[in-house]
């Protein structure tokens, strides 16, 4: 009877020819989440992932949850196809989560709840045929078995507290439990994108959103010495470290944007500052990209949060990116942004005081209805070239690991 996790995957299932390469993504998106384990294993049998030989069981579940792809992980027992030891998996399988929930209903609730009956039913699928008896008489044969040999245990079909699945394939797997994992797609196997990623609350946010649909993303921050200092750059730092805990690694650009602010303060007028440079980062942002084999761009922008993010707006920001800008966050109310990021783990992060670069700039009256030649005239007078070379030849990059594990 050996002990490893089934991984449940969804949507990735549906990709008829293209499921093999599905797959392959999600298991390589195990095997980085499981490699500071030498001796943890990632099978791929029939159309399913099985993790085994992970040494830290609860640690490894945590772990498995935070992989893109994985629609629920069940920690189960794989048991030869004979009757006798798939009823001794059953019994120990029972007997552990009867004795979790009695430890459970203890420190919770009353001694009248605890003395109550466990109800449970048994569920089978067998895909292999071949195997005697069938589901209905397999679900018979062990829920008596377990009924006779479990104490506390009630059969309940309808609405149990505890399921114990068994599916009958080339062994048979045996399963009370399934924790959700994000779901989405494995990541990478929508390609690459680099994400502009301010210390704000939205933005590592998107990225994630952009993660989970199987984008490899990887991060640029603009940041404006001596008028934003190190913290700033800090805070960023660990919003990167946050999201790799999803990713298992992610590089971080970042773009000295001093001259360009400098150059934008001086020869823009004051209400279309914001927008401009806004501009500029989409420009350095768009060959950054370029330089890293990235074809979109992820922005945190969300309609009519604020003023430069109204439609006019965001139109006059997207026409000076080379590349098709996402933007994950677009359509969402901010309560739920906020929730979002407080389960991701990125929420506290983000509230830390910082000085942002657009703070420096936020005008009096900002403008909510530009039009593309406002700010093409504004522009004019700005060596547009040249700032975004220097930016780009400064941007300096590292590769940021995740705070526990990995
Ligand atoms: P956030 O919480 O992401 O900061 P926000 O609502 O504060 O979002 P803005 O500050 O207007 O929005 O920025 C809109 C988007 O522009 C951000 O979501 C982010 O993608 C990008 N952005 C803003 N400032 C920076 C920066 N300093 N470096 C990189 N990207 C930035
Ligand atoms: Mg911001």
């Amino acid at each position: 009877m050996d002990r490893l996790f089934l991984i449940h995957y969804g949507e990735i299932g549906l990709k008829g020819e293209n499921r093999e390469f599905f797959e392959r993504k999600l298991q390589a998106g195990l095997q980085r989440a499981l490699a500071s384990w030498p001796g943890a294993s990632v099978e791929r049998r029939h159309g399913r992932l099985y993790v085994m030989n992970t040494p830290d069981p609860e640690q490894a579940l945590s772990r498995l949850q935070r992989v893109f792809g994985v629609v629920a992980v069940s920690p189960a027992v794989r048991a030869p196809l004979d009757l006798e030891q798939i009823r001794a998996a059953a019994r120990q399988l029972v007997s552990e989560a009867a004795a979790a929930a009695a430890t459970g209903a203890t420190a919770h609730a009353t001694a009248e709840a605890t003395a109550r009956p466990l109800t449970f039913k048994v569920k089978a699928r067998r895909t292999n045929k071949g195997f005697q008896p069938d589901s209905m008489g397999l679900q018979r044969l062990l829920g008596a078995d377990l009924l006779a040999s479990v104490p506390g245990l009630k059969v309940d079909v309808h609405e149990p507290a505890l399921t114990l699945q068994v599916e009958i394939r080339e062994s048979a797997y045996l399963y009370c439990r399934s924790l959700p994992g994000p779901g989405g797609l494995p990541l990478g196997s929508s390609g690459k994108a680099l994400l502009l990623l301010s210390g704000g609350i939205d933005s590592p946010v998107a990225g994630w959103m952009a993660m989970r649909r199987g984008l490899e993303v990887e991060c640029v921050h603009f940041y404006t010495p001596p008028f934003t200092g190190p913290r700033s750059v800090e805070k960023v730092e660990d919003l990167c470290r946050q999201l790799a805990a999803w990713c298992g690694r992610i590089r971080l650009h970042l773009a000295r944007f001093t001259e360009v602010q400098q150059a934008i303060w001086e020869k823009v007028p004051e209400d279309l500052r914001v927008l401009v440079m806004r501009r500029f980062m989409m420009r350095v942002a768009g060959l950054l990209a370029r330089q890293q084999e990235a074809p979109a761009l992820v922005t945190g922008e969300n309609l009519g949060q604020v003023a430069s993010q109204t439609v006019e707006s965001l139109t006059v920001i997207e026409a000076a990116s080379p590349l098709i800008v996402l933007r994950p966050l677009l359509a969402w109310d901010k309560a739920e942004i906020v929730r979002k990021a407080q389960e991701i783990g990125t929420y506290e992060i983000s509230i830390r005081p910082y000085e942002d670069c657009c703070t420096l700039f936020v005008p009096r009256h900002p403008r909510t209805r530009p039009t593309l030649s406002e700010l093409e005239d504004a522009e004019a007078s700005l060596p547009v070239d040249t700032l975004v070379q220097g930016c780009l030849e400064k941007v300096e990059s590292s590769v940021l690991k995740p705070p526990v594990w990995i």
